[in-house]
C-alpha cells in the first residue's frame, strides 16, 4: 500500500536544492518512493509532484492523470514517471499560463513557458523514452523540471500583479472560458 508523504512547502531549502540523478532506479526504496509519490499527488488533486516536494532530493517526477479539482479545464493524461530528464529541445514559442503548486498553497500565478518540449528520459522500469509535451503537457513538464533543479514556478513570474490568490483564479475558470487558464 503507498503512503501519503508529507508535502515540503515554500522555506524548506528541500526546494531550492539541485537534485541529483537518481542512480539504481530498480531500487526498492525508489520504487516505493514513486508509488507514494503517485498516491501524494493523487490525494492533494495535484497534476504533478516532483520528489523535492515529499522530502526526497532526487530528479523524479510524476505527471499525475488530469484533470482534477484543483485543474479543472486540464486534459486527460497518462501518469508518467520521469527519472533523470533531459529536455533536448525547445520550441521558439513561448507562451503565459496559470500555475499552482502543491507546495505554494492559495497561490497562483502567470508563468511564461516554451509550448513545446521535447525530453528524454528514464520511466520506472529503466526504459529510456523521448516525448513530445504540447500546450498543458509541456507546462506540466517544464514546472515539474524546475523543482529538480530548485526553482519554483514564483521564481518565473515576471510581475508581482501577475500572483493571485486561488479563490480569485476559481472566479477566472469558472467565468470565463479557458482561453488563457491551462
Ligand atoms: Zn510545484
Amino acid at each position: 500500500m503507498p503512503n501519503q508523504r508529507e508535502i515540503t512547502e515554500l522555506g524548506d531549502p528541500v526546494l531550492w536544492q539541485i537534485a541529483p540523478r537518481v542512480k539504481n532506479i530498480s531500487d526498492p526504496e525508489i520504487q516505493e518512493l514513486i508509488d507514494d509519490m503517485i498516491h501524494t499527488a493523487a490525494e492533494a488533486s495535484g497534476v504533478g509532484i516532483a520528489a523535492p516536494q515529499v522530502s526526497e532530493s532526487l530528479r523524479i517526477f510524476i505527471i499525475a492523470g488530469a484533470p482534477s479539482s484543483r485543474y479543472p479545464d486540464a486534459p486527460e493524461t497518462e501518469i508518467r514517471v520521469v527519472i533523470n530528464p533531459e529536455i533536448v529541445s525547445v520550441s521558439d514559442e513561448v507562451e503565459k499560463g496559470w500555475e499552482g503548486c502543491l507546495s505554494i498553497p492559495g497561490i497562483r500565478a502567470l508563468v511564461p513557458r516554451y509550448k513545446a518540449v521535447r525530453a528524454v528520459y528514464r520511466d520506472r522500469d529503466n526504459n529510456l523514452v523521448e516525448e513530445d509535451f504540447s500546450d498543458f503537457g509541456a507546462r506540466v513538464f517544464q514546472h515539474e523540471y524546475d523543482h529538480i533543479n530548485g526553482v519554483v514556478f514564483l521564481d518565473r513570474v515576471e510581475s508581482p500583479r501577475e500572483i493571485i490568490t486561488e479563490k480569485e483564479y476559481m472566479k477566472l475558470v469558472t467565468q470565463s472560458d479557458s482561453e488563457e487558464q491551462e
